[in-house]
């Protein structure tokens, strides 16, 4: 793994810990610099970080906190506080 992606990793940390102790605004700081690196080195993100943030406001999701989360024909359905959606496949 290059340096950037473990860059990417230990922001995502970083996100989930600071969504965690309830400080949305730092934990949207530290996505949106991986998102950052991520573009510069031409990186995909790993599927956790794109499942746990919001495209729309780079809000770190927590359901049950700041998003929901439902299940319709299949697919996962997250809503973020923001009122943006994201649909994805549903998979064990
Ligand atoms: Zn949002």
């Amino acid at each position: 793994m290059d340096v950037a992606a473990e860059r990417i990793d230990r922001l995502e940390e970083l996100a989930r810990a600071a969504a965690a102790d309830g400080d949305d605004e730092r934990a949207r700081y530290y996505v949106r610099l991986a998102r950052r690196i991520a573009e510069r080195n031409r990186l995909s993100l790993p599927r956790s970080f794109r499942r746990f943030t919001c495209d729309s406001c780079d809000a770190y999701l927590r359901p049950g906190a700041n998003a929901r989360v439902r299940l319709q024909d299949g697919h996962v359905v997250v809503t973020c506080d923001c009122g943006a959606h994201a649909r994805y496949p549903y998979e064990e």
